[in-house]
């Protein structure tokens, strides 16, 4: 079902006391304040992961991972699969960020079986797309946010993809301060969700909640969530200051 989603994503930032400081406060502001229609999702670091759940018991928050592995248990030292977060009630998986696509080469067909990794055990996928500069310059941003959903997500049979979440993140707006314009983004999320209806139907692209991302904050937050097709936001840098994030979920 579309819904409004701020979610937010921690990166490799907070000691482990930061971490709960952050968490705590959080919580308890929006303890009580919490707009009834928007779901909050937090992405710390794996490790805090568990404190986060464990906060979240009676916390108007969903929990959610930066990533996944595609496997389910072996020898791949280092990772995480989503058989092990789902213990934890971890509902979401960011995949797809371009951080990883940049620094870790994770390909279209990598990111596809995450997909299916976080689908098998009932962890919603939040799916990230998005053009680079030199891309958008040279008038291809439409087709590379093609390329990257028919690649990674468009052999999910139609029930499959109602769990999905997608977040349009055009990389030259993650953590540069310029964020897309408020008719960028809108032009960006009405065509994904054409996209979606031309693949499976349009009943099923209304339905999908398709957030925002790249240097969103509680100034420019109202502006684009106030666009038909954009459903929320997935916040980095904001989303580490407490009033800053409370104020980005309450721009609806
Ligand atoms: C992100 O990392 O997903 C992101 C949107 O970062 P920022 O808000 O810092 O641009």
């Amino acid at each position: 079902m579309r819904k409004k989603i701020v979610a937010g994503n921690w990166k490799m930032n907070k000691t482990f006391s930061e971490a709960e400081e952050l968490i705590t406060e959080i919580a308890d502001q929006l303890d009580g304040t919490k707009p009834e229609n928007v779901e909050v999702i937090l992405c710390p670091p794996y490790i805090y992961l568990e404190l986060a759940t464990d906060i979240a018991e009676d916390a108007p928050y969903s929990v959610g991972a930066q990533n996944i592995n595609d496997h389910d248990m072996g020898a791949y030292t280092g990772e995480i699969s989503a058989q092990m977060l789902i213990e934890l009630n971890v509902a979401y998986a960011i995949i797809g960020h371009s951080e990883r696509r940049k620094y870790y080469n994770e390909s279209h067909e990598f990111l596809a079986g995450k997909v299916d990794s976080a689908l098998r055990h009932g962890i919603r996928p939040i799916f990230c797309c998005g053009e680079t500069l030199p891309e958008r310059e040279a008038e291809k941003y439409k087709e590379i946010v093609k390329t990257q959903l028919y690649d990674s997500l468009f052999h999910l049979t139609p029930e499959q993809f109602g769990w999905v979440i997608i977040a349009y993140e055009p990389v030259w707006a993650i953590g540069t301060g310029v964020n897309a314009t408020p008719a960028q983004a809108q032009e960006m999320h009405a065509y994904i969700r054409k996209l979606i209806a031309d693949k499976y139907d349009p009943q099923i692209a209304g339905e999908t909640t398709i957030l925002y991302g790249g240097s969103c904050n509680s100034k420019n937050a109202r502006e684009l969530f106030a666009q038909a097709d954009v459903d929320g936001g997935l916040i980095g840098g904001a989303s580490l200051i407490a009033d800053e994030f409370i104020s980005i979920i309450k721009s609806f």
